[in-house]
């Protein structure tokens, strides 16, 4: 029987903050499969995502039993790659002064330092931040802008550039992105939809030259709207969601486990052949051109 099997490999997911966004699903996909899962958790959100696995506030149990179990939790700000980027004001923040080693770079290195060369199969990265997604493309900032695609697009990146030497050749890396890179979606601001573009174009060409330097995959999945912690930010999450439900190809909304099941294809070595693509898992949503009219849905 063809089996989706992980057992064996290490992954690591960066942005993983809380059990309701698509990295939990993309986590709890994994670690069913048999994998071994590190997460980068970003400072601002680190002690409450700890003190709540601690508190047993999030459902661990597997389908089929078994419980997510971390093999740890680093701390890590993706907008860093080096303890020089660190601006003082950020050094100096509550949130990260008791912390150390949160730059990519540092993140890469502890990894390097404690498992050696070699010790990562899949590098995840489900992150994105925009200061000002709130506001109109036409309205951003220069300042908003270029945080919007440093955290959300360059991120992955420097993600690539350091972890992919940790990486065994076959490795898989997969990042998420969403129709807003590709079509105008209203609302979708603050220079995030050019860090979503700028995120698909990076993985055709990071899918070239890390497959040619490592011989790694990487490929991005469009995901459907899903309400989580960062998307609640947009403000019009809920009515993109039943917006999705009326209109897609396939009448429904995706969860976070289809991202999570097609995340572990694409990390598997059923994935083998598949590099430098955007797989959309959003319904069928991408393939409409225009919305379901009451008059069509008979069809
Ligand atoms: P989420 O809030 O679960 O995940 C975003 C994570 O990014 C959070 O854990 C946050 O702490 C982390 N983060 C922000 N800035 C960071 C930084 N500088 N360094 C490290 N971590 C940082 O929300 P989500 O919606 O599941 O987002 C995950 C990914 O999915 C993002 O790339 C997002 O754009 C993408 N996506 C989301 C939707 C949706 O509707 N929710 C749709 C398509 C794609």
């Amino acid at each position: 029987m063809l089996s989706l099997d992980l057992t064996g490999k290490r992954a690591f997911v960066a942005g993983v903050g809380d059990n309701k966004g698509y990295g939990w699903g993309i986590v709890r996909a994994l670690v069913q499969a048999g994998a071994a899962v590190r997460v980068g958790t970003w400072p601002p959100v680190l002690n409450i995502f700890i003190k709540s696995m601690e508190r047993g506030k999030f459902d661990l149990s597997l389908p089929g039993g078994g419980e997510i179990e971390f093999e740890k939790i680093h701390p890590l700000d993706a907008a860093f790659d080096t303890p020089a980027d660190v601006p003082e004001d950020i050094r100096e923040d509550k949130r990260y002064r008791d912390l150390s080693g949160y730059t990519v770079q540092e993140v890469a290195d502890s990894l390097r330092d404690e498992l050696g060369e070699g010790c990562l199969d899949i590098l995840v990265h489900t992150l994105a931040n925009a200061p000002e997604v709130q506001k109109r493309l036409i309205d951003t900032s220069r300042a908003g802008y270029l945080a919007a695609v440093s955290a959300s697009a360059y991120s992955m990146v420097s993600m690539v550039q350091r972890f992919g030497p940790l990486m065994k050749a076959r490795g898989s890396v997969v990042s998420l992105t969403y129709l807003a890179g590709e079509r105008v979606v209203p609302g979708y601001g603050g220079g995030m939809s050019s860090a979503k573009a700028a995120l698909e174009n990076d993985t055709r060409t990071l899918a070239f030259e890390a497959g040619r330097r490592w011989g790694i995959r990487v490929n991005t999945i469009s995901a459907g709207p899903l309400a989580s912690r960062a998307a609640k930010a947009i403000g019009t999450i809920d009515r993109m969601v039943e917006y999705y439900r009326t209109n897609a190809a396939l009448a429904g909304v995706n969860t976070a486990e289809d991202v999570g099941n097609a995340a572990a294809f694409l990390c598997s070595p059923l994935g083998r052949a598949v590099t430098g693509e955007t797989l959309h898992v959003d319904m069928g949503y991408h393939a409409m051109g225009m919305p379901v009219e009451d008059q069509l849905q008979g069809d």
